[in-house]
C-alpha cells in the first residue's frame, strides 16, 4: 500500500465561534490510501483547540511501513498494525481508517453502509450548526439553512437568551444546544437548562467544562433535557465514566480513531443503553461521508462539515428531507471536484 498526504485548509463560509474561540479555517492533512490501482481517501481534522496538528500528523504517518500490507489484507490486520505503533494520533488513525475502508469498499464494490450493515432508511436527519454571532449574521445563517430540518446552536456565553430569542422570532425548528463547556456552574447550567426547556430544544450537548464529575452528575440527576458529552467522551475508554452523569454522547471520528472505534462506541453505548449522536469537526465530505455511514444507528446526527465550508475538494454530501443521502457506489462514494 501507498500512503501519500497532502496538508491543506478548509475555508470557513463564516468565521466560527464557539464558547471558548473563534476561527475562519481549519488545518487539514488530506491522505490517500494506494494498491493494485485503487485508491481510499481520508482526512485529519485539526481544530487549534486539540492536541494535534499537522506537523504530528505527518510524523505518525512517516513512521508507518504500510509498503507491507496489500489489498488483500484484512482492514483489522493494518488498523491493529496502526493502534499498536503509539498512543493517541487519533485525527492521523481516523485518516488511514476511512482510507482503508474507502479502498477495502472499493476492492469489494460495495458501499461502505453495506460493509457496517447499516440501513439507509434509519438515516436520521442531520442538523448544521449556528455559532455564536451578531443578531444579524444569526437571521442570515438560519435563512441559509433552510433545507436543514434540525439547527445545531453554539451557546455558553452571556448571550445565549438573545440567540434563542432571535432564532425563534424565525423558525420554531427543533435545536440541538452545544454549551462547548462554556457554562461554569451546575446551577448556572440549570437555570439555562430550564429556560431552554420551553424553546423546542431536543437536548444540550456539553453544558459544563469536562471532568466536572460530581457538579454534572448533579445536574444529569436534574435536568428535564438529555445531557450528551462531547468534550467529556473523547472515545470508548470514557463511555463507562459517562454512567449516571449524562444521557448519551457524541461520536466523532477525528476523537476517537475512525469508524471502526466509532462503531465499537455505539455497539457499547447501546448496550448501556446511552442515546448516540454522530458529529463532526470542519471537515469535508471525506470525513463526513465516511462518519455518515454509520448515521443511521445513531439517534442524532450533526454532519454539517461540507455545509459550512468554501472548498470542499470533494463534492457536497446530497440532502434530501434534511438527511444525509447515502451513494451506493463503492467505499465511501466520494467524487473530486473538477477545476
Ligand atoms: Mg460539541
Amino acid at each position: 500500500m501507498k500512503l501519500t498526504y497532502k496538508t491543506d485548509y478548509l475555508q470557513l463560509i463564516h468565521p466560527f465561534t464557539i464558547s471558548s474561540n473563534s476561527r475562519t479555517f481549519t488545518p487539514i492533512v488530506f491522505i490517500t490510501l494506494e494498491s493494485d490501482g485503487l485508491i481510499g481517501f481520508g482526512e485529519a481534522s485539526l481544530p487549534p483547540y486539540l492536541p494535534d496538528n499537522q506537523e504530528n500528523v505527518i510524523e505518525f504517518l512517516q513512521s508507518l511501513n504500510l509498503q507491507k500490507f496489500h489489498l488483500e489484507t484484512p482492514v483489522e490486520n493494518v488498523l491493529d498494525y496502526i493502534f499498536r505503533v503509539e498512543p493517541d494520533h487519533f485525527p492521523a488513525k481516523a485518516a488511514l481508517d476511512m482510507a482503508l475502508y474507502d479502498l477495502y469498499g472499493k476492492k469489494e464494490n460495495k458501499p461502505l453502509y453495506k460493509i457496517f450493515n447499516s440501513l439507509p432508511d434509519l438515516m436520521p436527519e442531520t442538523s448544521c450548526t449556528i455559532g455564536i454571532d451578531s443578531e444579524e449574521i444569526i437571521k442570515q445563517k438560519v435563512e441559509e439553512l433552510e433545507r436543514f430540518c434540525v439547527l445545531k446552536v453554539k451557546l455558553g456565553t452571556e448571550e445565549d437568551k438573545n440567540i434563542i430569542q432571535t432564532i425563534r422570532k424565525i423558525t420554531n425548528k427543533p435545536i440541538y444546544i452545544d454549551a462547548n463547556q462554556g457554562w461554569k456552574t451546575s446551577k448556572e447550567a440549570l437555570e439555562k437548562i430550564e429556560w431552554l426547556y420551553d424553546q423546542n430544544i431536543v437536548m444540550i450537548e456539553q453544558p459544563m467544562p469536562k471532568n466536572m464529575i460530581l457538579d454534572q452528575q448533579w445536574l444529569h440527576e436534574r435536568s428535564p433535557l438529555p445531557l450528551i458529552a462531547d468534550e467529556d467522551c473523547q472515545g470508548i475508554q470514557d463511555i463507562e465514566g459517562l454512567n449516571g452523569r449524562y444521557s448519551g454522547f457524541n461520536i466523532k471520528l477525528m476523537k476517537c480513531g475512525g469508524l471502526r472505534e466509532a462503531q465499537q462506541m455505539i455497539e457499547l453505548g447501546r448496550e448501556a443503553s446511552f442515546k448516540i449522536m454522530i458529529g463532526c469537526m470542519n471537515e469535508s465530505s471525506c470525513a463526513v461521508m465516511a462518519a455518515a455511514t454509520l448515521a443511521p444507528k445513531a439517534d442524532w446526527v450533526d454532519l454539517d462539515g461540507p455545509f459550512l465550508i468554501q472548498n470542499n475538494p470533494f463534492e457536497d454530501p446530497e440532502i434530501k428531507n434534511g438527511k444525509i443521502v447515502l451513494k451506493d457506489s463503492p467505499g465511501i462514494g466520494l467524487t473530486l471536484r473538477k477545476g
